[in-house]
């Protein structure tokens, strides 16, 4: 028992699901929200409403999108014939703040046989589809075993193509997450990458 309303202990137990959010944060954000007024509440509650029914993958780079394609996919700007080949959509904005004006590709997902996941589960036909008129493919992966049996695969699939294929330089940490590596040295290893003969 915790004395809380249950209303109270429900949006507390939702913030408590959230990843890096503990019993004691997700108590102070159930107080917070409580004290706010309406409006914000309202506006909040649409937000995550419309996370659900309005979010879908770009057709192009599958990418988050609120609608056919994506903000970056969309963007006239975008003038680079470049690729940057990523694991999931928020590693999209870590290689945005690198200065990137290309485009990018999330593949969803990295081979994986132990779980069961094999190249024709990622989006890498669509990928395919994709590289005329491309000057280079940056795989934008982690070090982990999945993250190197990713890029193998992409790197022997690519090759045909003539593309020039490029990779993060080394510095990472081995079996790395790019998500558990500071900005900094992410940001290095992209500007500095390698390109692959
Ligand atoms: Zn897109």
């Amino acid at each position: 028992m915790s004395g809380l309303p249950k209303t109270l202990e429900k949006i507390i137990d939702s913030f408590s699901r959230l990843p890096g959010i503990g019993k004691k944060t997700a108590q102070r954000l159930g107080m917070y929200i409580m004290k706010m007024d309406n409006e914000f509440v309202s506006d909040f509650a649409n937000a995550l409403l419309e996370i659900e029914n309005n979010i879908y993958s770009c057709s192009i780079c599958n990418n988050f999108s609120d609608s056919e394609t994506c903000s970056i996919c969309s963007d006239p700007t975008r003038s680079s014939r470049m690729i940057c080949i990523v694991e999931n959509p928020s590693d999209i904005i870590l290689f945005e703040n690198t200065g990137f004006n290309g485009f990018f590709h999330v593949l969803g997902g990295l081979i994986s046989p132990l779980d069961g996941v094999s190249p024709e589960d990622l989006s890498i036909k669509t990928l395919l589809d994709r590289i005329n008129n491309i000057d280079e493919i940056i795989l934008a992966i982690g070090t982990s075993i999945e993250g190197e049996a990713t890029s193998l695969y992409l790197i022997n699939l690519l090759k045909p193509f003539n593309i020039k294929i490029s990779r993060l330089s080394q510095g990472l940490p081995v079996g790395g997450y790019l998500e558990y590596i500071d900005k900094a040295t992410l940001e290095k290893s992209f500007l500095e990458r390698v390109e692959i003969n």
